[in-house]
């Protein structure tokens, strides 16, 4: 089944102008012959702190070459670095209001309502049928807002639900993002950590490396092993998916072996798999030694759809040296450190355990190119012709697909949000997806 829905706007068109054409073809009334036929629009990031974009200049061109219309609010990338005339350079139209960028066929945002719950509110009134809204927005998470988003009559995909197969990782946002935050977190670390990194020989004596231990080791905690063994640290870490050991390995770090059973720990998409609280227990129990001989401890440990698990008890924090430093990027979810209070830095006996949960946004520039190229390569992955069309038999189109036609239609937001799903899931007529390729 192919649904298409296109939707164009040219500059001041009425959103409400829409017709419906032939084989469920959503079309718009379009006056303005010969111009592009979407536009799709950029407006300033509203999140508290946020300081991203969802397009820099440089992935204009290849939207423009796809027959697009590019309109950004002006001042929309300041805080990333990115200057109004570097877009217009690249053939985008700047233009001055926030009502004005949404007044677009396709609205690209960095944070959707669910990830902006209370300023993404007064967005709500731009929004209108007809038009595509793609962004981050914790759909499993927040999954009121997504209905929120459809009663608007928006269609709406989120990028954190981009399937984790080989043609979609130039569009996988988690992993983009966790790069950053992965990396930030390690400089966080040297920052707060009374201590240098490297060992040096000085005339002055010799200075012993920091001791890292990154508990985690998916994308993030590979970044921050990275990241920490640059900057010449000594680092082990640990991992409950027992198949990253020699990643681990190969990026110089020791991987930590603990006694425990951990072989159907991994599920079939590569995610780790929630252990029962015994495991746990046991998991905390054994690494305490290894957190309390380390200066720096990152903690990236997440289950897909449930807390985080909490593998630093309070008793292991009271045992490292006064100085050392935690940041556990699991805070979002709840934390990984029993101690860990989100975006804020909490001292226990000179210990620091921060939990940021923005992290990508403090290095803005990269994160908004990393998060351009990721959008952009998906909303490309929906144009055709100049025209977004919609393929519900393709992996990545439909299970990124939140709502249409004024509803949920993801199986896990609407379980989620309680609703009965006999009828829809027929409607929904899609063939199961598959596990994909994962690299
Ligand atoms: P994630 O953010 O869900 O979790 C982070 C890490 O925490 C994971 O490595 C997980 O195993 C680990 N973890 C969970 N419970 C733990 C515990 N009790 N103790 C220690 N560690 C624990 O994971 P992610 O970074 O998004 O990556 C998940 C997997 O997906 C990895 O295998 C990654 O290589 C893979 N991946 C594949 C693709 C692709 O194929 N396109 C893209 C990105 C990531």
């Amino acid at each position: 089944m192919i649904l298409r829905a296109v939707r164009s706007v040219g500059r001041g068109t009425p959103l409400a102008s829409l017709g419906v054409g032939p084989e469920g073809m959503v079309s718009p009334v379009d006056s303005r012959g010969g111009e592009p036929s979407v536009s799709v629009g950029i407006a300033r990031e509203t999140f508290r702190g946020e300081r991203r974009v969802a397009v820099v200049p440089a992935i204009v061109p290849a939207l423009v070459q796809a027959g697009l219309e590019v309109r950004v609010e002006a001042g929309a990338g300041a805080e990333a670095g990115l200057q109004d005339q570097a877009y217009e350079e690249r053939g985008a139209a700047m233009v001055g209001s926030r009502h004005e960028a949404f007044e677009s066929g396709v609205v690209l945002q960095v944070r959707t309502l669910g990830a902006n719950p209370e300023a993404g509110r007064e967005d709500l009134d731009l929004l209108g049928p007809g038009q595509v809204v793609i962004g981050m927005g914790a759909p499993l998470s927040a999954a009121e807002a997504a209905r929120d988003l459809a009663e608007r009559g928006v269609t709406l995909f989120a990028m954190e639900l981009v399937p984790r197969i080989s043609r979609a990782q130039g569009m996988d946002v988690l992993s983009s993002q966790a790069t950053i935050a992965g990396y930030k977190a390690v400089l966080l670390a040297a920052e707060a950590l009374p201590k240098m990194f490297p060992m040096l020989t000085t005339a002055a004596g010799t200075v012993a490396p920091a001791r890292v231990f990154v508990i985690g080791a998916g994308v993030a905690g590979l970044q921050a092993i990275a990241t920490a063994r640059r900057l010449g640290a000594v680092v082990e870490a640990y991992d409950v998916r027992p198949a990253v050991k020699e990643q681990v390995e190969s990026l110089g770090a020791k991987f930590v072996e603990l006694p425990l059973e951990a072989e159907e720990s991994e599920d079939r998409g590569g995610y780790a798999r929630q252990m029962d609280e015994e495991f746990y227990r046991k998991q905390r129990e054994t690494m305490t030694r290894v957190v309390r001989a380390s200066d720096v401890v990152i903690t990236t440990a997440l289950v897909p759809g449930v807390k985080a698990p909490v593998l630093v008890p309070a008793g292991a924090v009271h045992g490292m040296a006064p100085g050392s430093v935690i940041v556990d990027l699991a805070a979002e979810q709840g934390g990984n450190c029993e101690l860990t209070r989100a975006d804020q830095t909490v001292e226990v006996d000179g210990v620091h355990v921060m939990g940021p949960t923005n992290l990508p946004s403090t290095v803005p520039f990269h994160a908004s190119q990393m998060y351009a190229k990721n959008v952009s390569s998906f909303l490309l992955h929906l144009v055709h012709d100049g025209r977004i069309e919609l393929d519900l038999e393709d992996e990545i189109t439909r299970e990124t697909l939140v709502a249409r036609d004024g509803q949920v239609v993801h199986p896990r937001i609407r379980e989620a949000l309680g609703l009965d799903d006999d009828n829809h899931e027929q409607e929904r007529a899609a063939p199961a997806p598959s596990e994909g390729a994962r690299t």
